[in-house]
C-alpha cells in the first residue's frame, strides 16, 4: 500500500448504511449488568492522543434507552437519527433529527427512543472523564413526583 492510501485509510472512513461506518466496530453500550440500559450501540467515530475530545455515536432500538446518570463531564449531543424523548435535570424534552443537546455537568440525564422508530445520536465528550454516577432509590422518588418525568422514567409512551 502507498503512503498516499495509507493515509487515505487513516482519515477517511465512508459512511455505511444504516448508521455505520467503514471500520468502526458497533460495540455493546456498556458492559452488560454495569448499569440499567436496553438495545443501544456505541460507535466510537474520533478517539485518540491529538484530540482532547471523543466522538461518539449511539443508537437505541425502539423501545431502547441509555442510563439514568450523571457526572462531571459535560455531553454535546446531536441527534442524527429518529426521534425520542431526553430527560435532562428534571425536564422531560421530545427530540428529533438534526436538534442540538446540551448536557452540563452533574445533570440528571437518559435517552429514549420512541416506540417505532431508533434514535441514534452522535456525542462529543472529553478525552478524561469521570465514571458515571447512579440515581439512588431517594433520588428515583424526587424524579416520580412530577407525572411527566415519571412517565418518561417508566417507559411510558409520550406524544
Ligand atoms: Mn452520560
Amino acid at each position: 500500500m502507498s503512503r498516499m492510501e495509507l493515509d487515505r485509510d487513516a482519515n477517511i472512513r465512508q459512511a455505511q448504511p444504516d448508521f455505520t461506518w467503514q471500520s468502526v466496530e458497533r460495540m455493546p453500550y456498556k458492559e452488560e449488568g454495569a448499569a440499567p440500559f436496553h438495545a443501544i450501540s456505541r460507535q466510537v467515530l474520533f478517539c485518540g492522543p491529538e484530540l482532547e475530545c471523543e466522538l461518539r455515536y449511539f443508537e437505541m432500538a425502539p423501545k431502547g434507552y441509555s442510563t439514568l446518570e450523571r457526572h462531571e463531564h459535560a455531553h454535546a449531543v446531536m441527534i442524527l437519527r429518529g426521534a425520542g424523548h431526553c430527560l435532562i435535570g428534571n425536564r422531560v424534552y421530545s427530540v428529533r433529527q438534526h436538534d442540538l443537546i446540551r448536557i452540563p455537568g452533574l445533570t440528571w440525564h437518559q435517552f429514549r427512543a420512541t416506540q417505532d422508530m431508533p434514535l441514534g445520536f452522535l456525542c462529543m465528550v472529553n478525552a478524561e472523564r469521570d465514571k458515571p454516577q447512579l440515581p439512588g432509590a431517594e433520588e428515583l422518588a424526587e424524579f416520580s413526583v412530577d407525572p411527566a418525568v415519571a412517565a418518561f422514567l417508566r417507559g411510558a409512551p409520550l406524544e
